[in-house]
């Protein structure tokens, strides 16, 4: 049971649909690809955040704790989604934002503080520190009622938020596939994988093969049936170049669907380059996951 102020959080979410794309080359080489519209949840909290904060901020409720504080980037997902549901749930919230304190804030970081959000500038050696402490009670300092949430929301608990996402998917398939980041999404979804099929993980990151060993750490057992695609990071994480974002406008006219460049566009890219690549057995059927983070791109 989820405590009452979440449940009634819940409630102003929607389904997440699943969705067929088509495309002449799907057809072409005999490969189905679905798209299950996380994307769609909520008009603020963004997909896969809230399916990690989820549980996170239950237990952080069921502690009695009246306030989170979390870390992030100026334009952060993570950060956008705490701090709207830490208002709508009555808990402060604070964040320790890498890099000076700009002078004109981006559209993420005035959402921040409008809702509430307590900001704290911090030099990037300072935020390498901060992502040592991986446990809600490990911060130096913390007082009573303040619960610690690591980057990106990445702890064990988002895995049983994340897990929901394959007990909603009533369709078979062969591969399912996330873009990552921490890859605590993608480690939420191979935990509740019971079927044989396999999982792909696509790096936001350049140098993403630490996701390899992150996973595991937080499925806390080796399993086999998922790998990560480290080359589409198109030169690191939020980097872009003429060729995504021409893909993006391209995507959005076919499908009528809007993509972010730091995630779900690199992984659509991919999809659609190792298709072509006849990297995938004709007659199989992905799903990719979009994960949101659409507000983003107002920047
Ligand atoms: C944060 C984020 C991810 C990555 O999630 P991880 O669990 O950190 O791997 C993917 N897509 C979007 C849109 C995100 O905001």
């Amino acid at each position: 049971m989820l405590n009452a102020k979440l449940e009634a959080l819940q409630e102003s979410f929607n389904p997440s649909v699943l969705t067929q794309l088509l495309d002449p080359l799907f057809k072409e080489k005999e490969i189905e690809l679905w798209v299950k519209r996380d994307d769609l949840i909520h008009p603020i909290i963004s997909g896969n955040k809230w399916r990690k904060l989820k549980y996170i901020l239950d237990h952080a409720l069921t502690l009695g704790a009246d306030s989170i504080i979390s870390m992030g980037g100026a334009y952060s997902n993570h950060l956008h989604a705490l701090a709207f549901a830490g208002k709508q749930l009555n808990l402060k919230t604070l964040a320790y934002i890498r890099g000076e304190r700009p002078k004109n804030f981006s559209p993420t970081l005035k959402d921040l503080q409008l809702w509430g959000m307590e900001l704290r500038f911090v030099s990037r050696t300072e935020y390498r520190e901060l992502r040592g402490y991986k446990s809600h009670d490990s911060l130096p300092g913390l007082d009573k009622g303040q619960y610690w949430l690591p980057e990106g929301g990445a702890t064990e608990l988002a895995l049983k938020g994340v897990a929901e996402i394959i007990s909603e998917i009533n369709l078979d398939y062969d591969i399912l596939c996330v873009p990552c980041g921490t890859g605590a999404t993608l480690a939420g979804l191979i935990k509740a994988n019971t079927a044989k099929n396999m999982i792909y993980g696509f790096s936001a990151l350049k140098g993403g093969d630490f996701l390899f060993q992150d996973v595991e750490k937080l499925l806390k057992q080796q399993t086999t049936n998922w790998t990560v695609q480290l080359d589409y990071h198109f030169g690191g994480f939020a980097k872009t170049n003429n060729e995504l974002k021409l893909f993006m406008q391209h995507f959005l006219s076919q499908h009528a669907i809007e993509l972010e460049p730091v995630y779900t566009a690199k992984m659509f890219y991919a999809l659609y380059d190792l298709i072509q690549q006849d990297q995938f057995k004709p007659g199989q059927r992905l799903i990719a996951i979009h994960t949101g983070g659409l507000q983003g791109n107002r920047s």
